[in-house]
């Protein structure tokens, strides 16, 4: 196809939002995906751009409106999987919103005939994510004031409700829980159970699936709609653009957005926009047998970026080339991976999530989490285009039969490059659209590090230690390995002095989009945290972090040795610190010798090795073992830090620490849990876990 109208469109698009982008960016300080966002812009520049909810579903003759509160991308996900089933299963005229892009003041104003679904993450310590910071106010506020004089106030609302959250932090589903209150409070109709999905016990997936059926069928009783056989629909057209080659200066071959593109990427840096960042230094801090754990540290003084001991590192990783080679190939796209493709959104309402023209092999590469567990109800959708009757049998059963799924894929980590190789015996799946692909497979995400370095000590360089992820999967002979670290560990080795680095023989575009990122770089940005040492220096700390949770203990350690050399004083700075063995995975095992010169008795390392002697020796321990001084330090007012595993080791921590009160206290079981409690709204038990 030639350049036409609609090119032209995207094309003044891109650069209107990345205008747009940097002006809002400057004025507000808010930050806006310039890029997801260039055709909503465009459309919005065409319409004028509500923040009316109600008038924007009359004037795009919508009657379901699907809210969403995400922060890592999944209540995202899943609000556009509603809003296509809703549409190809109940003929509703569905649309997906961002929270933050609109305002509430009408919901009351919304008739009966529609429906508003609300797809709600719990971030943190029980937080809203960062764009329904504003909806939540305004719902769980005392009085919310609303346009019209109803009684009660959201007596004509029809709403759903499901969220995400994770069972191993304290606040689990606190916000679909709250704002299913608010609205019930203020009259509103909540159609089918409000469902929960656990992230923690894993099931997330499921818990969604479980819960949307019956919900379905409430809605359609509700409204009258009649279930029809599901036709799939793309989302996104895509338009090969013969003009264009792949060494065409507008086309995007992994670059993030325009200014990466014009090689000039300007701040500020964020989780829309990451910083190219220079690697000052790499090396292993132990590598046994097959296991590799990382220290790197990146060089921020080019850049407008800063951070605070605490923080955490975002690093934008790059698939493998051999996973891109691998779903490419399933697609029977091989041969045009390099072509040059428009996407464009054929819904007004939805956005493309990366920016074009650009190749299928940059999409796969930069922007698509291709080795991510599948979702069974994707493999559902796919089914109608097996390469043939079997294949196609084979994903119905996979997507209706739970079971059945966990035994054949979810045990095995299967991604979906390999999913389709086994169910078509190796056929080419070249019916599937390839906005099928765009829709149901997640963005690829940045990977989250806990800063190890003192922004005292050293402002402008960060470092992370990170462990290489492997796992061993029956009935599979290569081992499940992690997108992000083993990307990591191939820098590490270029570094290093390896021309052609292959970890576990892993191959990545490690030079970036036209060898943007030679010499050597890696793409990140700084998320802020909460998780700081107290800010008089003179209050004890107590730190809990056994294997990579001890990264930002080091950080920690290393600024109070650093306050202690500018002549300060400090509090007694006690780490507790796990691992399997002195000689094997002791993190900083030398460092932690020198903090010891430095800091005298206001340092001190508590080890457990849990393969040394015959009992299995863990942090927990070692803390109980303490118990009379942890309690004096803690009524000095210490401050209590856990990072690491939040699955099993920071709810010990936590049950061991009720206990160490309890007895040393005298006090019963149920008010040590209160103090605990109190210890965390108070800030004075602060966690950093994953
Ligand atoms: P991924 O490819 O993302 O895989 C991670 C896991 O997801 C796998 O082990 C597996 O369980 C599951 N999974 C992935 N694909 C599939 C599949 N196809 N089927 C089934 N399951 C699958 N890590 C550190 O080492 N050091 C730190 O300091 C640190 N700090 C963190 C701080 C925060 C706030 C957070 C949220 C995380 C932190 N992490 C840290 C963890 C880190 O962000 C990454 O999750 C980790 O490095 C793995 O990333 P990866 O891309 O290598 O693995």
């Amino acid at each position: 196809a030639e350049l036409d109208t609609l090119d032209i469109i995207v094309l003044a698009a891109i650069l209107l939002g990345t205008v747009a982008y940097f002006t809002k960016g400057k004025l507000w300080g808010v930050a806006k995906d310039p890029y997801a966002s260039s055709l909503a812009a465009a459309n919005g520049a065409k319409a004028g751009k509500t923040r009316n909810i109600l008038e924007k579903m009359e004037e795009s003759g919508k009657n379901c409106i699907i809210f969403y509160g995400s922060q890592t991308g999944t209540a995202e996900d899943y609000a556009s999987r509603l809003a296509k089933e809703g549409k190809s299963r109940y003929g509703l005229e569905t649309m997906v919103a961002d929270l933050e892009d609109y305002d509430y003041d009408n919901l009351d104003a919304i008739p009966e005939d529609k429906v508003v679904m609300f797809v709600l993450a719990t971030y943190g310590e029980g937080e809203p994510t960062d764009n329904a910071v504003d909806f939540y106010e305004f719902i769980n506020g005392d009085s919310p004031q609303f346009t019209l004089d109803n009684e009660p106030a959201l007596g004509n609302l029809n709403y759903v409700a499901f969220g995400l959250g994770n069972n191993t932090y304290e606040h689990y589903n606190i916000m679909v829980r709250n704002v299913d209150k608010a609205l019930q409070k203020l009259g509103a109709h909540r159609i089918g159970e409000a469902g929960e999905g656990d992230d923690g016990a894993g099931t997330m997936e499921e818990d969604f699936l479980a819960w949307k059926d019956p919900m379905w069928k409430a809605l359609a009783e509700k409204m009258g709609l009649e279930e029809r056989e599901a036709v799939y629909e793309p989302v996104f057209g895509i338009v090969e653009r013969d003009t264009l080659t792949a060494e065409s200066p507008e086309v995007y071959l992994g670059e993030p957005n325009k200014t990466h593109l014009d090689g000039t990427p300007k701040g500020p840096f964020n989780a829309h926009n990451p910083y190219i960042a220079p690697i000052a230094e790499s090396y292993e801090l132990f590598n046994v047998k097959d296991r590799n754990c990382l220290h790197m540290e990146v060089d921020i003084s080019a850049s407008n970026l800063s951070y605070q001991t605490g923080d955490h590192l975002a690093v934008w990783p790059t698939n493998p080339g051999e996973e891109v080679d691998r779903f490419l190939n399933i697609l029977g796209l091989t041969e045009k991976r390099k072509n040059v493709i428009s996407v464009k959104a054929l819904e007004p309402t939805a956005k493309v999530p990366f920016p074009t023209p650009t190749t299928f092999d940059a999409i796969v590469r930069y922007h698509m989490e291709i080795c991510a567990p599948v979702s069974r109800q994707f493999l559902a959708t796919l089914a109608p285009f097996a390469p043939d009757e079997a294949s196609k049998a084979e994903m119905t059963k996979l997507g209706g039969d739970k079971d059945y799924f966990h035994d054949k894929i979810n045990v095995h980590h299967l991604n979906i490059g390999r999913v389709l190789e086994i169910v078509g015996k190796g056929k080419k799946w070249s019916n599937v659209p390839f906005s099928a692909f765009i829709e149901g497979i997640t963005k690829l995400q940045p990977r989250y590090y806990s800063i190890s370095s003192s922004s005292l000590e050293q402002p402008k360089k960060i470092s992370i230690t990170a462990v290489v992820e492997e796992q061993r999967l029956p009935g599979r002979d290569d081992p499940f390995r992690g997108v992000s670290t083993n990307y990591l560990l191939a820098l590490k080795q270029k570094q290093n002095g390896d021309p052609n680095p292959s970890p576990y023989g892993l191959t990545y575009e490690i030079t970036g989009p036209r060898n943007k990122y030679d010499g050597i770089h890696v793409p990140v940005h700084v998320r802020h945290s909460n998780f700081k040492l107290p800010s008089d220096p003179l209050k004890p700390v107590i730190m809990i972090g056994p294997g990579t949770g001890v990264a930002p203990f080091r950080g920690f350690v290393r600024e109070r040795r650093k306050m202690v050399e500018n002549g300060q004083s400090v509090g007694k700075t006690i780490l507790f610190f796990g691992c399997r063995k002195s000689t094997e995975d002791f993190l900083y095992a030398k460092e932690w010798e020198e903090a010891k010169q430095v800091m005298g008795d206001s340092f001190e390392i508590v080890t457990a090795f849990s393969r040394e002697s015959g009992k299995k020796v863990y942090v927990q321990h070692r803390l109980k073992e303490r118990s009379k001084e942890i309690n004096e330090l803690l009524e000095k007012k210490a401050y209590f830090y856990v990072c690491g595993d939040a699955a099993n080791m920071a709810r010990e921590v936590n049950n061991v620490l009720s206990q160490i009160i309890s007895e040393e206290r005298g006090v019963p079981e149920a008010k040590a849990e209160d103090i605990v409690k109190n210890m965390r709204a108070s800030n004075q038990y602060q966690e950093d876990v994953w």
